[in-house]
């Protein structure tokens, strides 16, 4: 019973992973479980929609410039590091491999062998307009 909790909202007992940390609480666990919190902010949001969405929408006006900014810092620094992750050569075999592993698949080998002509040359295509 050590790793479980009973939620205070659906009073259910379940495992201390499907609570939220808290360092407020003596536990250090939130004192209704996920699915409790996640419905409340559900409701909520229903509840409160358009001041969301209004608050939202002034934020991102306020903070347009910044937030654009980071979006495509963001976007570069995520391609690059794909990139980076992707040449590995152990990475690269893993890939090699699943990619065989399903089209080896009999569902997807009926569909491949149209396919497998035209991916590589699409790629190369994406790849040279930049
Ligand atoms: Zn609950």
């Amino acid at each position: 019973m050590d790793n479980c909790k009973n939620c205070k909202k659906c009073g259910k007992i379940k495992n201390v992973t499907k609570f939220n940390k808290n360092k407020n609480y003596k536990d250090g666990l939130q004192i209704y479980c996920r699915a409790c919190v996640k419905e409340y902010k559900r409701q909520d949001y229903i509840k409160n929609k358009e001041k969301i969405s209004i608050k939202h929408a002034e934020y991102y006006l306020k903070h347009k410039e910044e937030i654009r900014f980071q979006q495509n810092k963001n976007k570069e620094a995520r391609k690059i590091k794909a990139f980076e992750y992707r040449s590995k050569p152990e990475i690269k075999e893993k890939i090699a491999l699943r990619l065989k592993k399903y089209r080896s698949r009999p569902e997807v080998r009926s569909q491949t062998n149209i396919n497998i002509k035209i991916t590589p040359a699409l790629g190369k295509r994406k790849f040279e307009q930049k």
